[in-house]
């Protein structure tokens, strides 16, 4: 493709984009297709010579988007949202474009710069301790990982790093309900899955302190050596918080390394509501939100907080000292902060969306996601076939349909037929959670062009669809 063909092409995709977005409540939002169904379309080998672009484009049209589950579509209400907006797409673009290495200062002085800028913006506005400093990493997941190896290294005064384990047993503790990430982290940071404790859950699914203390105590009766704590500011099931401040004072009294996951829920902390949350997490030594889940900034870009920079510097860094240069005094090279090595330039985008919403406009979408979820959970209630099964704490609600006189595995047969009804018909998406053993229909809030009027049709459609599922169980007598 030459520059000519590149402005032809770049100008249609942009128009693409426009219609695309034009037209976006038109597409099924979850796509009709089967296992395979898209594979078996793609030719088996690749091609020996250069095919036409607009030939290419036809397939992206005729094989891929109607493949596509659409993350972006105002009636997404599945997982979690992973929103985008309009600043973060023309970012992404002149990332692309640009296409720069940010893994040291050098290799782009102004994406390291930018990324230190917007950084300290983001802690600015969720209104935590300058005493944390931040990085962009990939996903939460990643920077979890980072914080557990960093509390063992720092642990183990950087020896693990040097030579391996020896004989230290150490243990890490979460709640049963946290993200399935810390596990992951856990069994690549060579601890052992068989050593993080999943801590049980009160009647809110928050982690109770008062086991987490009896097990560090039994822990340490049996000579293992307690790391690190993860608590949840919202875990993924029901958005539930842990009590992270009565954390906190657990992981001091017994020395613990203290990180807080707040994947998505992170991002609330923008609202001037939240000042006991921004407390606790001043708490912890680490910290994650991903603005590429609820503060319109495409995938990927996961926020870290770190206070100990040195500890994190002392985990990752590859400079032997002899490399050390003056100006690595003065500036960030983010190959330090983290796994890899080579970077994307992501702090463009994040910035783009900073500016362009403005934080008062970022505030305003983050309130009516929060406001709407409160107006659905007062509409479910008035609705008593239905039940609430979890606090909504922020944008998601949990619920049920009752199905009355039905057994506990009939409710969870019939309540997953109604999702896979709801789902099928393409009008919205929703995916589901087991809460208490209870199969839970999880409505999450927070696709960037979502309004009420989604949110409230979206109601009205499951309530029409439960009336056909309840006629029929009628019917049929199931
Ligand atoms: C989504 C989520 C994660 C994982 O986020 P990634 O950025 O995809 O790794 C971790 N923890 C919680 C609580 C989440 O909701």
């Amino acid at each position: 493709m030459d520059i000519q063909e590149f402005e032809k092409w770049g100008k249609y995709v942009v128009e693409w984009i426009t219609q695309y977005y034009r037209n976006i409540e038109t597409y099924p939002v979850r796509p009709n297709v089967s296992p395979k169904e898209i594979l078996r379309k793609l030719p088996e080998e690749p091609p020996l010579f250069g095919e036409d672009f607009q030939k290419i484009l036809n397939d992206f049209k005729d094989i891929i988007v109607p493949g596509i589950t659409h993350w972006q579509h105002p009636r997404f209400f599945a997982y979690f949202p992973a929103n985008t907006s309009f600043p973060s797409i023309l970012g992404e673009f002149l990332t692309s474009a640009i296409a720069p290495q940010c893994m040291v200062w050098l290799t782009s002085p102004a994406a390291t710069e930018l990324e230190e800028r917007v950084m300290d913006w983001l802690r600015q506005m969720i209104g935590i301790s300058d005493e944390f400093v931040g990085v962009i990493q990939d996903t939460a997941s990643t920077s979890t990982l980072v914080s557990i190896l960093t509390a063992r290294e720092k642990h183990s005064d950087y020896s693990i790093n040097e030579s391996g384990f020896d004989n230290v047993k150490f243990t890490v503790y979460c709640s049963r309900e946290a993200h399935s990430s810390i596990e992951k982290a856990v069994k690549i940071a060579g601890i052992g899955r068989k050593n993080l404790r999943k801590i049980p859950v009160d009647d809110n699914y928050a982690m109770r302190v008062d086991l987490l203390e009896k097990q560090i105590e039994f822990d340490i009766q049996n000579g293992l050596v307690p790391l690190c704590v993860v608590g949840a500011l919202g875990t993924t099931g029901s958005t539930a918080v842990d009590p992270l401040g009565e954390i906190g004072v657990v992981a001091k009294q017994y020395g613990l390394w203290y990180h807080i996951d707040g994947a998505m829920v992170g991002s609330a902390l923008i609202l001037p509501e939240f000042t006991q949350f921004r407390e606790w997490v001043n708490s912890a030594d680490t910290f994650v939100f991903n603005p590429h889940k609820w503060l319109f900034t495409n995938f990927d870009c996961s926020a870290y907080f770190v206070k100990d920079k040195e500890a994190l510097l002392k985990t990752f860094e590859i400079t032997p000292e002899y490399l050390k240069t003056d100006a690595d005094e003065q500036v960030n090279n983010y190959r330090d902060w983290g796994i890899q090595l080579g970077r994307r330039f992501r702090a463009l985008k994040l910035w783009f969306v900073i500016r362009t919403f403005g934080v008062e406009g970022l505030k305003t979408r983050l309130s009516s996601h929060i406001k709407w979820a409160k107006l659905l959970e007062e509409k479910i209630r008035e609705d008593n076939r239905f039940e609430i099964l979890a606090p909504v704490n922020f944008n998601t609600v949990c619920f049920r349909c009752k199905f009355e006189g039905k057994t506990d595995e009939q409710v969870e047969f019939l309540n997953k037929k109604l999702l896979d009804a709801i789902n099928a018909s393409g009008i919205a998406f929703f995916s589901h959670t087991k809460l208490n053993g209870k199969f839970t229909i999880r409505f999450s809030i927070g696709q960037t062009n979502t309004n009420w009027q989604h949110i409230y049709q979206t109601w009205q459609f499951i309530q029409s669809k439960t009336s056909e599922i309840i006629e029929n169980v009628e019917k049929e007598e199931i």
